[in-house]
This record gives C-alpha cells, structure tokens and sequence, in this order.
C-alpha cells in the first residue's frame, strides 16, 4: 500500500516533542512491513537542509492564492526514506520554533502554514506527482489535520485517510475568519465537520472527516472520550468510538539503545543480576558533569521535559525538599515556561550539588540522562503516550509516573505482589496529588535501599519489548480497514 505521512516534524531533522520521535520512526517500521512509505512536511529551514537531492515534482497553488513548490528528496538521516517538502518560504523560512515566535507566541498565519500542509497531501492524492500518488493519508496531530477534510471532498476519493492524535490539548483553532481563504465548501463549516464553536478547529478537521482515527495509547483512546479529558471533543470522539483505535508508540531501537547509544560516554546492556558497570560509570560521569556530588549511593531522578502545566512539575517542586532530605538528587532538562524554568533555575542554585537544572533542548544530554539516572520522573496530569518513561524503562532508570494515558499502560508500580511476580518495573501513583506524589517518591527510595530487589526491577524494564514492529503492524491493519471502507 502506498502510504504518505504527513507531519510537521521528524526527529533528527526537527523537533519539538514526541510527535518528530514518532514521525521519524514509523516510517521505516511500515517500510519493514511491507508499505510503500514517503513522508510529506513543510519545508521549515531544518528540513530544507536535511533532506538531499531535491527536485521540483509540482507548482501548487494554496486556495488562498499563495504559490508554492513541491520537491522530492531522500533523507539520508532515515535510511534514505523518500520526502515530499513543501517549499514556501514566506510561510515557513522562519527561524527556530515550527509554531511560535521568539516571545512564544503563535504565528499569525499559522491557519495559512499549516493548510497548506493538509492540502498539498490531497494534491498528491489527486496526482500531483505523476510518478507516485498515496492509497492512504495519514495525517499527524492537528498541524495535517486538514488533510482528510481536503481529501474527503476529492471527487472519486482517490485516498482513504487516517488521523493520529499525539495530544489532543493543541487543537489548532482560529477565528471563523479563516474559512474562506481555506478552499473548503460551506459545508464543512458547521457542528458536523470542522465547525468548534464558532470557530475552525484543525483537530477537528481531523476527527470528523479521516476515515480512521488512532491515539497513542489504548488508555488515552478511552479518556479521551469523557467530558474530563476530551478538551470539549469527547461527544465526537464517542460517536466515532467504532474507528478509533489506541496503538502504544514504539521505542526506535537505532536511537534508543544503552548498548549501542553514541552519545554515552560507556555503552551497556543487560546480563541479568549483575551490576552493569557501563550504567554505574554513565551515572558518575553524569554527576561530575552536572556538578552534583560524585556518589553512587545517592538515587539520582532524572526528568527531561517540555517545561508546561500539562507534565506536573509542581508535583516535583513541591516534593523537591523530601527528596533532597532523603539523600536523593534531581537532574532536569527542559524548557518552556518562563515561571517553571525559574524555579527550577532557583531550587538548583540553591543547592547546586543536589539539584542541577539544564534550561534549554538538548539531544545528547537527554541521552545521558536516561543512562545516568536511577528514576525518570513523568508525573504528567495527562499524558497521551509518552515516551520519556520508556527511554527511562529501556536505560534502566526506573520511571515514576503518575497513573493516566499511555503512562499507566507502560509501567507497573511495585506494589508486593508485582515484586513476588516479576512485573513491577517502577513507581504509580494514583492521585494527582502532592501527597500521592510523595509516596511513590518514597517507594522509590525504599526500594533503592534494597539493591537486589532494585536490580530485579530495574531488568524487568529493560526487557520489556517495545520496538516499533508491532505498532507499525498494528497501523497497517488500521490503513486496510480505512482501505475497505
Ligand atoms: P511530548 O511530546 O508531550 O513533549 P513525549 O514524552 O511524548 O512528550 O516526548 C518528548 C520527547 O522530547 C522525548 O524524546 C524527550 O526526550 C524529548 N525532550 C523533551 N524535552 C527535551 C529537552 N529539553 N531536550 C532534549 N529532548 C527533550
């Protein structure tokens, strides 16, 4: 089945959060399973420059009039995977953020950036490039969220469409304004199709009109569908419940392997029972590096993070004194919130040996941090999927998660009879609570005081499979019945 994906980013050449990660290995995943796979993205300057060997394949002209190019490339980062960029420089040869400007505010003409995406995808399911054109869209988060809008009014539907939500909370909504200047019939403007009280919501675009929807996990594609968590989406996602599917993210084993990572100073794997030498040494160097006291006996949590409400960094701010009295040590990477990345930047000046705080987006040191660490922290209020705690499972630096979305599928608290069976591979707490935050913190330090048991847990999460074989196989029989339709 020939498969284009449409997204607006994709780790290595751009990104900001998980959607590149996934974005950059469900490709090769498809590939491997037999799909015919190009990916579609806008030509942000990074792209432009990671993509080779581009070639003009269509002049396109946006429905509002605006030209644009659309190029054909290979990236050579991905294994040489086939790329249609849409090249239109007054629209995306901007600096930095994809979305926002230097003052983290939204682009003016974001509607306009990322329309464009959406219908340049049903430009080439109408065959736009005479030498390839998608059976199947499938359309990531809102930025392509427009895409099976377009394709849905394509006379003879010459593609099916599916639309994955990474996080349901960006909607991608604008003033009614936007409309006309969108090449939408009438139609598509009301409570059945994109119309989001009064306003065109993008996301919503891509729930009503994609002939399948998938989530990024089986938890999320139910919460979800409650008032509680559907951010005012839930009755459509309930209605289209028969066509909604959760698929767990993968983890992408060519970038996220201790005992192949570059970007570690010791590489190591897993020979159950023993101590891993190479993670003990990551732990060390990282604590040198960081300026936290050189100990082993200090458990060392780890967070690496967009810095926004939405990851529950008030729970570890709150509980930041009891760790640092119990012993422990924190180590954050993030950037966001200018209110977050003080306090955090203030904790650490505070006591600099216990705390460090890196504000800012660094690839390599998030890296190390999953190495070094001893507990990845993810106490997000909601998290779709989330990836960090299976970084943090595979590098056997035990997560401690708050119980929601694709965090609750993915880890198991070590309560005394997943210990006796083997299951337990982290912390679960249940309230969104500083308090229940708490008493994980404390499970944690109990079980690091018992090494063996440590040891035990922590081989339970490295072992756990979670490469993207599985996913990918999983999406391909969502795009047959998004086919069969
Ligand atoms: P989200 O998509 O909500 O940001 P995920 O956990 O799904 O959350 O994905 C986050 C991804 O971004 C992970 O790959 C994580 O390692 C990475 N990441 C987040 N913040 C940073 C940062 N400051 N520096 C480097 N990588 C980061």
């Amino acid at each position: 089945m020939r498969v284009l994906q449409v997204s607006a980013e994709i780790f290595p050449l751009l990104k900001t959060g998980g959607l590149a990660d996934v974005a950059g290995a469900l490709p090769a995943a498809l590939a491997a399973a037999g799909a015919d796979v190009r990916v579609l993205l806008p030509g942000f300057p990074a792209i432009l420059s990671g993509v080779a060997g581009l070639v003009p394949v269509a002049g396109l002209r946006a429905p509002w009039g605006e030209a644009a190019r659309l190029l054909h490339g290979r990236i050579p980062a991905l294994g040489q995977l086939p790329a249609y960029v849409l090249d239109a420089p007054a629209l995306y040869d901007r600096p930095g953020n994809p979305y926002e400007d230097a003052g983290h505010r939204p682009y003016a003409d974001n509607h306009r950036r990322f329309a464009l995406l959406g219908w340049a995808a049903a430009q080439l399911a109408r065959g736009a490039d005479p030498h390839w054109a998608p059976e199947l869209v499938h359309a990531h988060d809102w930025h392509a969220g427009l895409a099976p809008a377009y394709l849905a009014y394509l006379p003879g539907q010459p593609a099916r469409s599916v639309f994955t939500i990474h996080n349901l909370a960006y909607q991608g909504r604008f003033g009614p304004d936007v409309f006309t200047g969108l090449g939408l019939p009438s139609s598509a403007f009301q409570v059945n199709g994109l119309e989001f009280h009064g306003d065109v919501s993008f996301m919503k675009a891509g729930l009503y009109f994609a002939d399948r929807i998938t989530t990024v996990s089986p938890s999320y594609a139910q919460e979800i569908q409650t008032p509680a968590q559907g951010q005012g989406l839930d009755g459509l996602l309930r209605g289209r419940a028969g066509v909604l599917d959760g698929i767990l993210n993968g983890v992408d084993d060519r970038v996220w392997d201790p005992a192949t990572d570059t970007l570690l100073p010791h590489r190591y794997r897993m020979p159950e029972g023993r101590r891993m030498a190479g993670k003990a040494l990551c732990k060390a160097s990282l604590q040198h590096a960081l300026g936290l006291e050189v100990r082993a006996d200090a458990p060392l949590f780890v967070l690496v993070s967009r810095l926004t409400e939405q990851k529950g960094l008030h729970l570890v701010l709150d509980g930041l004194d009891e760790l640092i009295a119990r012993g422990g040590q924190l180590a954050l990477l993030g950037s966001g919130d200018a209110a977050l990345e003080d306090a955090f930047r203030q904790r650490a000046a505070v006591a600099p040996r216990r705390v460090a705080a890196t504000l800012g987006y660094d690839e390599a040191l998030a890296h190390r941090l999953f190495a070094g660490g001893d507990v990845t922290l993810v106490p997000s209020m909601f998290e779709p999927c989330g990836l960090t705690q299976m970084y943090g499972l595979r590098y056997g630096a035990l997560p401690l998660v708050h119980r929601v979305g694709g965090l609750a599928d993915t880890v198991t608290d070590c309560t005394l009879e997943d210990l006796a069976e083997g299951t337990a591979n982290g912390f679960v707490f249940d309230d969104f609570t500083a308090r229940d935050f708490g008493r994980a913190l404390r499970r944690a330090f109990a079980l690091f005081a018992r090494p063996a048991d440590w040891r035990r847990v922590r081989a339970t999460g490295m072992r756990r499979p979670a490469g993207w074989a599985e996913p990918a196989q999983r999406y391909i029989e969502v795009y047959r019945h998004a086919a069969a339709r």
